[in-house]
């Protein structure tokens, strides 16, 4: 057997832990197990600390287990196991894992048993993704000791089997030599009848050396996960022709809500960076709260046209003053006033210093003026008990420095409130969620160009999806990139995906993912991209075989990073109506936007609408306010998915159950909205 030293990642899933890491116990006792019990078999790599979060569990997760160059043979993760509603690292991990180990599960089980009946409080998974095998240990760090001490002899053999080594050499000897080297006993006499399973063929090393032979690039050197053929993807092998092609789709269909879940759980979380307040920040979201910097106003000044004055402290002004200066609302010195002077002011002017009130113009009568005639020279007041401070807005008294104006999550909106106050204060940067920058590509032989002048060829079709989803991005207020129309043909596909990888952080694709031999997406992103399909099928109508997949990538800067790929049918129905429902709240998500998606709204039917007898149904229809005040909905007319004409004039999606009969006039549904509400037709 080989003596490869074998490489450990270790994550801490705990959100105590994750804001105060020296919280943590189970890191050392799971050290300490490893060195003294694994007769120096194991390195421990890596060990990073996530909260209970099920996206960031399996990003951390698939970074070591997807990325060839540094695959790990033992992914442990600790804690998040039991049945709190914060534990969730079962489910955060089963849904990465390719090949479950039940057996490892019963072996912890089994152990911790015989300790304690609260075993029973564990929910451990344990399995393979790619080349490692991933363990789900409990999060105290006596249960995390017991449940690795109870399977780590087992692991050697298993990790090497996991990484590809040859299963022929590895098993000289049988189970007797295995048990042996691992120093385990078998209880019973009945090894001989162990059924052991052992891939024979793939004669890859063992992968203490980092290299499985197929972490090639293509000279890109972008892509870093090139999931083995092995690891058994669902989509077709286009290599095998239309004869052997799947008849069904593989993939699991999904309702709605689950499709939607997935999406939470897989697209990345916003990032934040440093924007310029400028008229390319609205729509993005704070990523921290915002302080003024300056008091708003800066300097006390007056609220209206008049003259500031010193309140004499019977607050009696009746009588003749002399103007002697003017504050106007420009920058610069203004001379002090004492207490028997007037200062003629202008809306907005700082006060002079000393002057305690403003008189309001229209409380004055003009006395005398210069000999020239062109200015004031005596000014008549004709109030009494004023007070001081009147007609003046202290420094400070909008919004006082260091006041938080904005908080982190909040939305900067185009109607031009937020950013009007970030500039009041004098912010001039803001940290905020990163935007991510979308290309759209249509895919198909027949598709051409929308604006190619003559008429169409025999089987052509004008490429209508990209420029509505460009469009539509663009109004959402995303930066869009045109990737153009590629052919049905798997070198061009994967190509033109691994060039869009690289210039952008989430792709649309239309077309190529019903059952046809030339529906690409599925198979090229699954096999030659190392992506993962979180799901191929949606029960709805339209846009049934909408997939949502997540490619780990290298970014510019040797980052690993996530990206997105949604690929849409191919009708220009379901097309826009899938990029509403499933891609925006993903769009929403990694921007930080919360919550993700359409607003949904209750709306009465204006007409009977027959529903689909099994899907539920996303009806393209327009919502406006009745008399009353109530929303009402209307159909905007056929709904067949290659009806471009469905979407014209639509403003909601309206949310049809699926049903024999006809849902009748009146009826509530939900309508989730994409433009905004009109009167009533
Ligand atoms: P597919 O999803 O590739 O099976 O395509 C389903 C239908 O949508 C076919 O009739 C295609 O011709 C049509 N289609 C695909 N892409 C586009 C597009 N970009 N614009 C208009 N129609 C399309
Ligand atoms: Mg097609």
């Amino acid at each position: 057997m080989s003596n490869a030293t074998l490489r450990v990642a270790l994550l801490i899933v705990s959100t105590t832990a994750a804001r105060d890491p020296s919280t943590d116990a189970s890191q050392a006792a799971l050290r300490s197990v490893l060195k003294e019990e694994g007769d120096g078999r194991w390195e421990l790599v890596d060990t990073k600390i996530v909260p209970d979060v099920v996206p960031q569990i399996q990003q951390q997760v698939m970074l070591w287990t997807d990325v060839v160059a540094e695959t790990f043979n033992l992914i442990l993760t600790t804690g998040g196991t039991g049945f709190a509603v914060a534990d969730n690292t079962p489910e955060a991990v089963s849904a990465l894992i390719h090949k479950p180990a039940p057996g490892l599960v019963h072996g912890m089980l089994t152990a911790s048993l015989n300790v304690t009946p609260f075993a029973m409080m564990s929910r451990p998974v344990a399995g393979i993704r790619n080349r490692s095998i991933i363990i789900t240990l409990p999060g105290s760090p006596k249960g995390a000791r017991e449940n690795l001490q109870a399977v780590l002899k087992t692991l050697p053999h298993a990790c090497l089997q996991a990484a590809g080594m040859d299963s022929r050499s590895l098993h000289v000897g049988g189970i007797k030599k295995l048990e042996a080297e691992a120093g385990i006993k078998s209880s019973g006499g009945h090894s001989h009848s162990h059924d052991h399973h052992h891939a024979h063929g793939n004669n890859h090393p063992p992968s203490h050396n980092h290299g499985h032979g197929h972490g090639h690039s293509h000279g890109h050197g972008h892509l870093v996960r090139h999931t083995a053929p092995s690891t058994n993807p669902l989509s077709n092998d286009p290599s095998l022709g239309p004869s052997r092609r799947n008849r069904e789709s593989p993939y699991p269909m999904l309702s709605v809500d689950d499709a939607l879940s997935k999406i939470k759980d897989h697209t990345p979380l916003p990032e934040a960076v440093t924007l310029k307040v400028d008229r390319s920040l609205p729509g993005h979201v704070l990523a921290e709260n915002v302080q003024a910097r300056e008091n708003v106003p800066a300097f006390r000044a007056s609220i209206v046209d008049g003259y500031a004055v010193v309140v004499p402290s019977d607050g009696n002004l009746k009588g003749v003053f002399p103007v002697v200066s003017v504050s106007h609302a420009s920058p610069g010195e203004v001379q002090p006033l004492k207490e028997g002077e007037i200062a003629r002011i202008t809306t907005g002017a700082p006060l002079p210093p000393g002057a305690t009130s403003v008189i309001m113009v229209e409380d004055t009568i003009l006395k005398t003026m210069t000999d020239d005639g062109k200015e004031e020279k005596e000014v008549e007041i004709l109030a009494d008990k004023v007070k001081e401070g009147e007609n003046i807005r202290e420094v400070g008294s909008d919004i006082k420095t260091g006041t938080v104006i904005l908080s982190k999550g909040e939305q900067i909106s185009a109607v031009g409130g937020e950013i009007g106050l970030l500039a009041a204060v004098g912010v001039a940067e803001v940290k905020a969620y990163r935007k991510p920058v979308i290309g759209v590509l249509s895919t198909g032989d027949e598709i051409v160009q929308h604006d190619r002048p003559g008429d169409l060829r025999l089987g052509e079709v004008r490429d209508t999806n990209r420029i509505t989803l460009m469009t539509a991005a663009k109004e959402c207020g995303y930066e869009v990139v045109d990737l153009g129309i590629t052919a049905d043909k798997p070198g061009t596909l994967e190509e033109t995906l691994r060039d869009a990888l690289r210039r952008v952080d989430f792709i649309i694709t239309t077309g190529g993912v019903s059952m046809g031999e030339l529906d690409l997406l599925k198979p090229t992103i699954e096999r030659s991209l190392g992506g993962t399909i979180h799901f191929g099928r949606v029960a709805m109508k339209p846009g049934k075989p909408t997939t949502f997949a997540t490619v780990p990538v290298k970014d510019n800067s040797g980052e690993r990073v996530t990206k997105v790929i949604f690929s849409l049918p191919g009708n220009p129905a379901s097309a826009i109506v899938t990029f509403h429902l499933f891609v925006l709240p993903s769009l929403h998500q990694m921007s930080g936007i919360s919550p993700a998606g359409l607003t949904r709204v209750p709306v009465r039917l204006v007409h009977d609408f027959v529903l689909d007898k099994t899907r539920p149904e996303y009806h393209r229809a327009i919502v406006s306010v009745g008399k009353d005040g109530n929303l009402l909905a209307a159909s905007t007319g056929g709904q067949r998915s290659s009806k471009v004409g469905s979407l014209r004039g639509a403003n909601c999606l309206l949310c049809m159950p699926s049903g024999k009969e006809p849902l009748k006039k009146g009826s509530k549904v939900d309508a989730l909205l994409m433009g905004g509400i009109r009167s009533e037709l």
